[in-house]
């Protein structure tokens, strides 16, 4: 099978640029005594693959709320995590727990309590941001009561700001770019030892041997690619996440084995832009394609035992290629979903995103998989009202998500956001015309994703369990293979510990725009 639906990719060659250090001695405000370092690079573990992180989703997304993380170990105190934007900072998040606890920290009940409260941010949108700096003050004046508080901003925001952030928040102690997740130990020892750090260098992700504290005990996600060498005109995540590094496909599956083990079901493989894992990798097949492939390392974590299901998010219309739809047909726990952003129905506007792909290599993608998985979901993202956007090319992004049947769209205004190229354009549209076609897009979203979920009505599904239905606890919840999140009674007789990791055959008895509702079968 070929590889590729006829366009091809350059890759783009830009380097991004590391980060800050100055002193904030004469920022206003900042307390005498601490000193502000940057921290510098740490050592490369032998073995780990080459350079920088993702995290958010891969296109602007509506922000969802955020999210809180606590835990508590012996001696250090208490912890508290807030996680902005999107599931790769969620799965930061998640490693950044971890570490807390294995240092000895203990349960926060609410971030006003908690001895080191770490907001993990995301700059994709700029509600996100501010929503930072508002929560930021209220922690600023707790530290000026309390200089115990330890006050640390990760992700984007962080990256983004740097030193300037300490010099807008100078009670901050450590503001650290999403490269430095894994050094979150190292970093907070500088801290204390009285100094205000700022880790935005460019680094080299360091193979992390912490072991993360999930959020779900079914579900986890794995980071295989850190960073994106796209230059979509819009994003600002390859200049807050530098270039692209994938982890090695060995560290991967050990990592998965030991989920795995621990009764974990599901893994759901993260990347800025999952395509372009193993693109930095060393080597050639003697068929002269790349040794490491994202196809290649769905078959070489596939047999791993206990593992049901895997997923991988979010993938790129540039790079997506008949042969990986033809490993996830052929491989059974690859699941029939696709998340595949295609931001927008019109090639011109495509064209000034620089998203490297046309409306019709898109519509191939998705045929495709459609001749090899006729039910799979597809799922995107998409942006409207870029800069100089028309009616008529806006028209043309609804004619697309009427004609592929989306099961689900994140939707976004475009927001222009500093040190894009699109951002500098003359031709935005006014707030009216952004709200107005958000507004009749996500309309039309709502009625294909209804449609689209019919087709459940009356059918059994396998429902791996993730736990109670937070909103009626005599429920179960899940989600079909295809992702649609599933409700259902907790069976006569049965506790709900046992339940959770089984895949439980249900009837579908009620369809909704985006969950569904069924009775189990068996
Ligand atoms: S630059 Fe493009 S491909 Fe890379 S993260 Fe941003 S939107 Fe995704």
């Amino acid at each position: 099978m070929t590889a590729s639906f006829g366009a091809s990719a350059p890759t783009d060659s830009a380097a991004v640029g590391a980060m800050a250090t100055p002193s904030a001695s004469g920022a206003p405000g900042v307390a005498a005594g601490p000193t502000v370092v940057t921290a510098g690079p740490a050592a490369v573990e032998p073995g780990a693959a080459s350079a920088s992180p993702a995290a958010s989703p891969a296109t602007p997304v509506q922000a969802p709320a955020p999210q809180a993380t606590t835990a508590e170990g012996p001696g250090r105190g208490s912890y508290w995590i807030t996680t902005f934007g999107c599931q790769m900072n969620k799965a930061d998040s998640e490693r950044m727990a971890g570490i807390l606890e294995a240092m000895g920290y203990r349960p926060g009940n609410d971030e006003h309590s908690a001895d080191l409260v770490l907001y993990n941010t995301c700059t994709i949108r700029d509600n996100a941001e501010q929503k930072v700096y508002s929560y930021l003050g209220r922690q600023a004046l707790r530290k000026r009561a309390d200089p115990r508080l330890t006050l640390v901003v990760s992700g984007c925001v962080a990256q983004q700001e740097g030193e300037a952030l300490l010099r807008r928040v100078p009670e901050l102690d450590l503001v650290m770019g999403p490269q430095h997740t894994n050094r979150l130990e190292t970093l907070l020892e500088q801290v204390a030892s009285g100094q205000q750090v700022v880790a935005t260098d460019e680094h080299h992700i360091l193979e992390d041997i912490t072991t993360a504290r999930r959020d779900s005990p079914v579900c986890a996600w794995v980071n295989v690619i850190y960073g994106c060498n796209e230059r979509c005109t819009y994003c600002v995540v390859p200049a807050v996440r530098g270039r692209e590094q994938s982890r090695l496909p060995l560290a991967i599956r050990q990592e998965i084995e030991a989920l795995a083990a621990r009764g974990f079901r599901e893994v759901t493989l993260l990347g800025q832009n999952i395509d372009a894992y193993g693109r930095d990798l060393p080597g050639i097949t003697p068929e002269g394609r790349r040794s490491h492939t994202l196809t290649d390392l769905l078959a070489f974590i596939h047999d791993v035992e206990g593992l049901e299901r895997i997923r991988f998010a979010t993938s790129h219309p540039r790079y997506f290629t008949e042969r990986l739809i033809d490993a996830c047909a052929d491989l059974p726990k690859v699941c029939e979903h696709f998340h595949i952003p295609f931001q927008s129905g019109d090639n011109e506007i495509l064209r000034a995103m620089a998203r490297g792909y046309t409306v019709e290599r898109y519509r191939r993608i998705i045929e495709r998989i459609r001749e090899r998985m006729p039910d799979a979901a597809i799922s995107a993202d998409v942006i409207v009202a870029f800069p100089g956007e028309s009616d008529a090319q806006f028209r043309r992004t609804l004619a697309l998500v009427e004609e592929i049947g989306f099961d689900q769209v994140n939707t976004a205004a475009y927001s222009p956001r500093p040190g894009t190229p699109a951002a500098t354009w003359p031709d935005q549209l006014e707030e009216e015309v952004k709200v107005e076609r958000l507004r009749e897009l996500n309309a039309l979203v709502e009625r294909k994703a209804r449609e689209r979920s019919a087709r459940y009505l009356g059918r059994i599904e396998q429902v791996l369990v993730e736990g109670i239905n937070p909103k009626d606890p005599s429920q179960l919840m899940g989600r079909t293979r295809t992702n649609r999140l599933t409700f259902f009674p907790i069976p006569a007789g049965e506790a709900t510990g046992p339940a959770l990791g089984r895949l439980v055959p249900v009837r579908i008895e009620q369809v909704r725009a985006f969950s569904l509702s069924g009775v189990a079968v068996g």
